[in-house]
């Protein structure tokens, strides 16, 4: 299939290159320049624009950051029109970036208007789920659209869900990430309790991991240096999933449960603690660099 992929960065790159080892032929594109030397180095062409790569293209995939990224490229940003005046009416969109359900909605209806099918697919499962392409999708979107798609995401994934209507993914995504955000607090707060108290932060680790503290952290993303050695936290909190990016899911849920007048007092809680860690200067790092605010110093 002629796939075009646009947002090559930490997640991406990897489920780009994903689809092209799969034999999709894929055009790649994004703003950075290190990010298209990283996947022309694996083989694949390489776009001089978003509008080059969607030229002739039967699904387009997109992994950006934010809501306004989204968007601003399919519906453009006043500089002229959006992607959607360049994409083949037809066409598949699949849109994996974590952003609001809202904005989700938006896109797809001014999709729908001009005859392209558009889903939300956000994604679990950090930078390793990526690489070794067993990331969990959450679909939003009918059921045709999905079963359109479902052979792009098994190349790219292991668990394909769907959530419901387009924006159920997001909804769904943003709840599992404000419960991510907290337990990965709990956790380093237990962590660092114990240390303080002269614990061995790998032995308290597996204490917790085999009782009933245990969860996903203590399981694949020990906050805790050295405790696994593949963790973000093993290799000086780089890589991974960004603390900004946390934060920007966590304030998604604070505003949806405004909207909503949903009660979240501790996904409130853990926003504001990812801010206060992003302020401090490690909005770059890994979100379990939140550690760092919970340990003693010295
Ligand atoms: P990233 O910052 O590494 O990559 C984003 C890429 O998008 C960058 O390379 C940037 O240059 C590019 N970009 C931005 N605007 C663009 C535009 N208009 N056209 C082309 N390229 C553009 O981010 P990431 O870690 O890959 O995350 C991407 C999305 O996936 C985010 O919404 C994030 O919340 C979500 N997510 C990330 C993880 C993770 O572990 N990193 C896990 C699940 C979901």
């Amino acid at each position: 299939m002629k796939i075009a992929f646009i947002g090559l960065g930490n997640m991406g790159g990897p489920m780009a290159i994903n689809l092209h080892k799969a034999g999709h032929s894929v055009k790649a594109f994004d703003l950075s320049q290190d990010a298209l030397a990283k996947v022309k180095a694996e083989g694949l062409q390489v776009a001089a624009s978003a509008q080059d790569a969607v030229q002739g293209a039967e699904a387009v995939i997109t992994m950006l950051p934010a809501s306004q990224h989204v968007e601003g490229l399919f519906l453009g940003n006043g500089n002229g029109p959006g992607l959607l005046a360049s994409i083949a009416q037809g066409a598949l969109v699949i849109d994996s970036s974590t952003i609001a359900a809202a904005t989700s909605q938006k896109v797809a209806k001014a999709a729908e208007a001009a005859g392209i099918d558009f889903i939300d697919a956000p994604v679990s499962g950090g930078t390793g789920g990526a690489i070794a392409g067993t990331l969990t999708f959450m679909v939003g979107g009918s059921e045709a659209q999905l079963e359109r798609a479902r052979p792009l995401l098994e190349k790219m994934g292991a668990n394909i869900f769907h959530a419901g209507a387009v924006g159920a993914g997001q909804t769904a995504k943003i709840c599992n990430n404000m419960l991510l955000g907290i337990l990965m607090v709990g956790t380093s707060e237990a962590i660092a309790l114990g240390v303080a108290n002269g614990l061995d932060p790998k032995g308290l680790s597996e204490i917790m991991r085999r009782s009933s503290g245990g969860n996903w952290a203590l399981e694949k993303y020990n906050p805790f240096p050295g405790v696994h050695e593949n963790a973000p936290a093993s290799k000086g909190y780089a890589g991974g999933f960004g603390t900004d990016l946390m934060l920007k899911d966590l304030g998604l849920a604070q505003e949806n449960a405004m909207a909503t007048k949903a009660s979240t007092p501790l996904g409130g809680l853990a926003r504001a603690i990812y801010a206060a860690h992003s302020i401090a200067g490690h909005g770059g790092e890994d979100f379990s660099s939140v550690i760092k605010m919970l340990q003693k110093k010295g």
